[in-house]
């Protein structure tokens, strides 16, 4: 599917930004740290990896993944998670997305899992994955719109699971080994 983002000029996920976002300044070519300042209103841009929470739940040594309802990779297995909103501490934006797409409450369990930065969607934009290990603490998993289903994956599963991202396949295999 081609969208007015694919047309006319490119525009690579590491170009350094051509126009000032706040006020529409041209801008000149970036300073080797990668930033770029406004000539107009002086502020500096830079193009940063988007911050994305998933999380692990875990119980009885199986992990829960979900199915995708909607495209894209409709049919495949992720992580309930999703981008974190502006300002929005990680912590809080996992139990936000957990519970609008389960309605289930959950607590972390141990260290956040970290893995390498991927890109994501036609023009390939950076995302910088946060993944953390939980367990639900209140309701029962009930998926919304964007969830086709569940499932418990033991760690034998994992390897041959459909996963739409292998980050989130290396999230559920590092959640399950700290079991
Ligand atoms: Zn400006």
């Amino acid at each position: 599917m081609t969208g007015p983002a694919q047309q006319g000029t490119p525009f690579g996920p590491a170009d350094p930004y051509r126009f000032c976002p706040a006020d529409g300044t041209r801008l000149e070519e970036p300073r080797p740290s990668g930033g770029v300042s406004c000539p107009s209103c002086g502020r500096s841009w830079y193009r940063n990896s988007s911050p994305a929470v998933g999380a692990v739940v875990v119980e009885d040594g199986k992990a829960l993944v979900t199915v995708r309802a909607r495209e894209p990779e409709k049919g495949r297995v992720d992580l309930p998670g999703g981008f974190l909103e502006v300002g929005e501490h990680p912590v809080d934006g996992i139990v936000r997305e957990v519970r609008e797409e389960l309605g289930v409450e959950i607590e972390l369990t141990g260290a956040p899992i970290l893995p390498a930065t991927h890109t994501y969607g036609p023009d390939g934009a950076y995302v910088l994955p946060i993944g953390f290990r939980a367990r639900i603490v209140e309701g029962e998993p009930d998926p919304t719109d964007d969830v086709a289903g569940i499932r418990w994956l033991t760690s034998s599963e994992v390897d041959t699971t459909d996963f739409a991202w292998e980050h989130d396949r290396k999230m559920v295999r590092e959640a399950l080994e700290e079991v």
